[in-house]
């Protein structure tokens, strides 16, 4: 089967599971979405966030990027997408939690580490993975002498505390952090394990939030 006949034959299963027969659940979506939490999660299609956490639609609003990175808040009038989908979804939507989503083997995290070492990877990727340039400056001080599996996955996890630190630059994720209507996470899927991890600001590391496998 070639690609776009696999894709259609899901669109079709899918079809049948959400609009035939006695399926409700677009009739309930139809006229408005209340999703509780905004997951900002990277392009990479190893990682898709509904599939991951097991939700339907109108359960989850999804950001996707490149390494899942949030810039800090600019109010310059650029194009800024991820921006105007985290306003969206904080202000309109009023979310109650915001999960950033890493992961590993992340050819974003690698283009930053390749930018560090006087590499390129294209115009638009390594401006765009510039956003964690002080992650990747950090893990490669602190970790010199580690080997490049060690870097990566230190640096992975690092993009993921910036990204989460950006988030509060803007001025209303602030204010309802603040006043506890709005909750940050730091997530960290390591698909080479299956393991979930989450960072705990107390240790100031990603913990185990769901072991591998028994
Ligand atoms: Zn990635």
């Amino acid at each position: 089967m070639s690609d776009i006949a696999k894709f259609i034959f899901g669109f079709k299963r899918f079809q049948k599971d959400y609009f035939c027969a006695d399926s409700t659940v677009f009739q309930n979506l139809r006229e408005e979405q209340k999703p509780r939490a905004l997951l900002i999660g990277c392009s990479d299609s190893r990682v898709d966030p509904a599939l991951l956490t097991g939700c339907a639609p109108g359960e989850l609003f999804v950001v996707r990027n490149v390494a899942n990175l949030v810039p800090p808040c600019e109010d310059d009038g650029g194009h800024h997408g991820v921006s105007a989908a985290v306003e969206f979804a904080v202000r309109s939507l009023e979310v109650e939690h915001i999960i950033v989503l890493g992961h590993c083997n992340c050819g974003g995290i690698k283009a930053l580490l390749r930018v560090g070492g006087g590499g390129r990877s294209g115009a638009f990727i390594d401006a765009w993975v510039d956003i964690a340039a002080k992650a990747r400056d950090q893990v490669l001080e602190e970790l010199s002498t580690r080997d490049a599996n060690v870097q990566q996955r230190a640096c992975e996890q690092a993009a993921i505390l910036i990204s989460l630190e950006n988030l509060l630059s803007f001025p209303w994720v602030r204010e309802r952090v603040e006043a506890g209507k709005l909750y940050l996470h730091g997530w960290y899927f390591d698909f080479e394990s299956g393991e979930l991890f989450s960072y705990l600001p107390e240790t100031k590391a990603f913990e185990l939030l769901v072991p591998r496998c028994p």
